[in-house]
């Protein structure tokens, strides 16, 4: 394609214009689009709408496991085998003492993630404590929570209390969710971001590439996503962890997931578009390519698996020459003092443990809420 092609992309993205379809899909498929000026486009509109911040996010799994639904991709649905820590809802000490290690870490926004179907009415008055709480101490950072399905009732009640985001991804196209999940449909998980909508709380919602799925079924979450106006869109990687329902991730390689990151920035142009779980395994060598499309991150890695080591995350940021949106400069916590004890050799990090966890570079994720 002529240079004149990827100028036209980015112009119509700053514009607000959709791609048209065939377009869309052609970024994903066509080798007659190349990556490198696809990128420098998804650039251009990143630059125009995010600067060159990236924002980084840390997910505190609040609960472990013990979850009714079906969902193949993650590994504490009730038909996968994966052998990991399962555990009740953690104290509210616990949890507390995790929003402090993010807010320590740098983290623009604390993710808690409660696994099952959708919280019950005591337990959204006692997450809704938690935002309190956690809001008091911390004011500058974000709450994010994914608790599964919820009706307007329940996302008025988590806003009352502060709640900034919620996060229910789409996670794949409703062509594709009766393979992944039987348990809920994915008109449930719309029910739920408009529920959010209604109560006028900001949406994370994203999707997970490497489940079956076809481009164009990764073209119909980035119009839906488009669709719902959607804040903050994590696009993760599949990562299979030995024992899920869902097999080996499928189709993604290095070129094909900046691709997908590509589609996601320049047809939802003003959104923080997360290179999410999966980053350090499918984009390898490329994973800081992510950058050029994308504007954050998870540091520290996921729900049920680990990923980069913090200190190489952030140096890869500031290497490529972004800067991090924290009240701590990236300077500051590359050199923090005692970085050095806060991996132990247990594998612990900080306030959130990953000794029970499995290692990316090892093995693979799962739990994308
Ligand atoms: S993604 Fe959420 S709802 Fe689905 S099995 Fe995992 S914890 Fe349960």
């Amino acid at each position: 394609m002529e240079q004149s092609f990827y100028n036209q992309l980015a112009g119509q993205s700053i514009a607000g214009e959709p791609l048209p379809r065939q377009i869309a899909l052609d970024l994903l498929t066509s080798d007659q689009v190349e990556l490198l000026p696809l990128l420098s486009a998804a650039f251009e509109v990143r630059k125009k709408f995010r600067g060159k911040e990236v924002s980084l996010h840390i997910l505190n799994n609040a609960q472990n496991g013990h979850c009714s639904e079906n969902c193949g991709y993650c590994a504490q649905g009730r038909t996968s085998r994966a052998d990991i820590e399962e555990y009740p809802l953690k104290s509210d000490a616990e949890i507390f003492a995790e929003a402090k290690n993010a807010h320590e870490k740098g983290a623009d926004c604390y993710c808690m993630v409660f696994s099952g179907r959708g919280p019950s009415a005591a337990r959204v008055a006692h997450i809704a404590r938690l935002i309190r709480q956690i809001k008091a101490k911390y004011p500058s950072l974000e709450i994010c929570v994914s608790a599964g399905l919820l009706d307007d009732g329940k996302a008025a009640a988590l806003k009352e209390a502060g709640l900034d985001r919620l996060n229910h991804n789409l996670n794949t196209s409703q062509r594709n969710y009766p393979r992944v999940c039987t348990t809920h449909s994915y008109a449930d998980r719309i029910n739920t971001l408009t529920a959010a909508r209604r109560a006028r709380i900001r949406l994370c919602s994203g999707m997970i590439a490497g489940i079956g799925e076809t481009p164009h079924d990764i073209l119909e979450v980035a119009y839906a996503l488009r669709e719902l106006a959607v804040e903050s869109i994590p696009v993760n990687f599949y990562i299979p962890i030995e024992g899920n329902a869902l097999g080996p991730a499928t189709g993604l390689s290095p070129d094909y997931c900046l691709r997908v990151l590509c589609l996601f920035r320049l047809l939802n142009p003003k959104a923080e578009i997360r290179a999410a779980a999966g980053r350090e395994l499918h984009l390898r060598s490329m994973q800081v390519m992510a950058l050029y499309p994308a504007d954050s991150l998870f540091l520290d890695g996921y729900l049920n698996t680990k990923g980069d080591d913090r200190r190489r995350t952030l140096q890869m940021i500031q290497d490529a020459g972004f800067t991090i949106s924290s009240d701590h400069p990236v300077e500051g916590l590359l050199g923090k003092e005692g970085d050095a004890r806060e991996v132990s050799p247990d594998g612990s990090v900080g306030q959130i443990s990953m000794k029970k966890l499995p290692d990316l570079r090892l093995f693979m994720p799962s739990a994308t809420p």
